[in-house]
């Protein structure tokens, strides 16, 4: 596969300056919501908050891919003190919880920087995280070329992940016969 000279962009994420204030699931959900800044839900936002005032632990951790099968990823971790579970720093929606899931289809949700329309010069939370938690970076990488799914090709993988491709092919077909 030929290889590509790509622009990887990334968020850095300081633990040690994240209060829990969640304005970050604030605008991120606002942004994606339909239409723009419509409603404002936490559930719907790419980025969300493992939240424990009692322990101190505050985890912001953006969505990564869309995985079919949860892994067996079940150890712990002690950072400063504080425990976190292999779970917590995983970027996956998967099926073992509902973290990057779009509460309504359970269809899962990916961080996209915020490129979407229109495109941010800077992603949003980085930008409202007024503690500077979240440090946005890029950098340039030489990977194989890869062929990039979209939202709706992500959906509909989820969909016959979860109820086989013949449902749902059976679905569109009696849709696009009512409409
Ligand atoms: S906006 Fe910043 S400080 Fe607030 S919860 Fe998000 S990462 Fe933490
Ligand atoms: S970069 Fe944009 S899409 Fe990604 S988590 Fe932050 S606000 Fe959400």
């Amino acid at each position: 596969m030929a290889k590509v000279k790509k622009k990887v962009k990334s968020i850095k994420i300081d633990l040690d300056k994240c209060n829990g204030c969640r304005a970050c699931e604030m605008i991120c959900s606002a942004f994606h919501a339909n239409p723009k800044y419509s409603s404002n839900n936490p559930a719907r936002s790419r980025i969300r908050l493992i939240r424990d005032p009692i322990r101190d632990v505050y985890l912001p951790v953006y969505a990564g891919e869309y995985t079919a099968a949860e892994c067996m990823g079940r150890d712990k971790y002690v950072i400063d003190g504080k425990e976190y579970s292999e779970c917590d720093f995983c970027r996956a929606s998967c099926p073992s919880r509902d973290a990057f899931k779009e509460p309504d289809s359970g269809l899962p949700l990916k961080c996209d920087m915020c490129e979407d329309d229109p495109a941010q010069e800077k992603p949003l939370c980085v930008k409202w995280c007024l503690n500077d938690a979240l440090i946005y970076e890029e950098r340039e990488e030489e990977v194989e070329e890869e062929v990039k799914l979209g939202e709706m090709e992500v959906g509909l993988e989820s969909l016959v992940d979860k109820y086989g491709l013949q449902k749902v092919t059976d679905t569109v077909a009696r849709m696009s016969k009512k409409s």
